[in-house]
């Protein structure tokens, strides 16, 4: 519902009433609106789903009250928004989450605008945050993004509030059509199909037939399979985790000494490592005594990167 709490729905007309007004001035602050609050007001307070609202308010039962609010919020959020429908450059989205990128913004690493060292992999299968609906969900395909600070959700190329992002002229699709004023602006992007790690490797590249191997060893899928039988202690959990770990681990060695390949590529070419994306499965993968594998619940928000 937003915009405060719900306890304004079992008062009277004059507490929705208020609770309105307030919602209005708290989203008028929150976006720098440069329109004064009672211009918008008039606006809002004179809509047909506000005025019909207003007038029924005391004969509704609750859940017709929580829809006709709904009405009169939408009113009022594209109303507030409406007063201000240009950047501020404010760095507020940019500190919230990194874009993925689309296949429109394939000339943006063509031209070296954006780097693969300044790319990550998020396989499918992963966990992630998703800025879009705000809520965790589990990525059905391969998505390439611009990672997140270490222990932020803050994008790589915003420089803090003075110097804001570091390409803003050349910023990816996501960030030029994420219209914060627009509540309806991420549904544009539904229709561009996202950007995958074959769309930036040539079909010659040596590396290919290694991150095929990869993925077919290493897929998500198969290690949270594992890794719920090995915590279920059941035959075959812990051998199926340690041997997608055992890979991954081994093909990122094998990168490195070969072609000299740092993390930062690595975390284009392969994603991140298995034992990170373990603890954004909810799982903690640790060492005993003896070197073997113990595999234990972790927080299941822990480790988590924006999509
Ligand atoms: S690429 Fe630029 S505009 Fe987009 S989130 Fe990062 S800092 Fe912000």
């Amino acid at each position: 519902m937003g915009y405060g709490a719900a306890d304004f729905l079992g008062g009277s007309s004059a507490e929705m009433e208020t609770q309105t007004r307030r919602a209005l001035r708290e989203i008028l602050y929150e976006i720098q609106s440069p329109s004064t609050f009672e211009s918008v007001w008039h606006e809002v307070s004179s809509s047909r789903p506000y005025r019909e609202l207003l007038k029924s308010w005391e004969c509704l039962n609750r859940k017709q009250r929580v829809k006709g609010w709904q009405r009169a919020a939408r009113v009022l959020e594209q109303a507030a928004y409406a007063t201000r429908p240009y950047c501020l450059q404010c760095g507020t989205c940019c500190r919230k989450g990194s874009p993925s990128l689309f296949r429109v913004d394939l000339p943006l690493v063509l031209k070296g605008v954006i780097k693969r060292s300044n790319l990550i992999t998020l396989r499918r299968g992963e966990i992630c945050f998703s800025n879009e609906s705000n809520q965790l969900i589990q990525l059905p395909r391969e998505q390439v993004k611009i990672p997140e600070k270490s222990g932020t959700r803050e994008c790589l190329f915003f420089q803090g509030e003075t110097k804001g992002c570091e390409i803003y002229e050349s910023r990816p699709l996501q960030c030029r059509t994420l219209e914060c004023w627009n509540p309806d602006g991420f549904t544009i992007l539904t229709e561009s199909p996202f950007l995958t790690r074959l769309d930036l490797l040539s079909p010659q590249d040596p590396i290919l037939p290694v991150i095929k191997a990869h993925e077919e060893k290493c897929d998500l899928l198969n290690l949270e399979q594992g890794l719920k039988q090995a915590v279920d202690k059941k035959e075959g959990g812990l051998v199926l985790a340690a041997e997608a770990l055992g890979f991954d681990r081994h093909t990122r060695d094998f990168l490195g000494e070969k072609y000299g390949l740092r993390a930062d590529h690595l975390g284009f070419l392969l994603g991140r490592p298995l034992a990170e994306v373990a603890v954004s499965l909810g799982y903690r993968i640790s060492l005993d005594a003896d070197g073997r594998l113990q595999v234990s619940k972790e927080r299941a928000d822990s480790g988590l990167q924006g999509a």
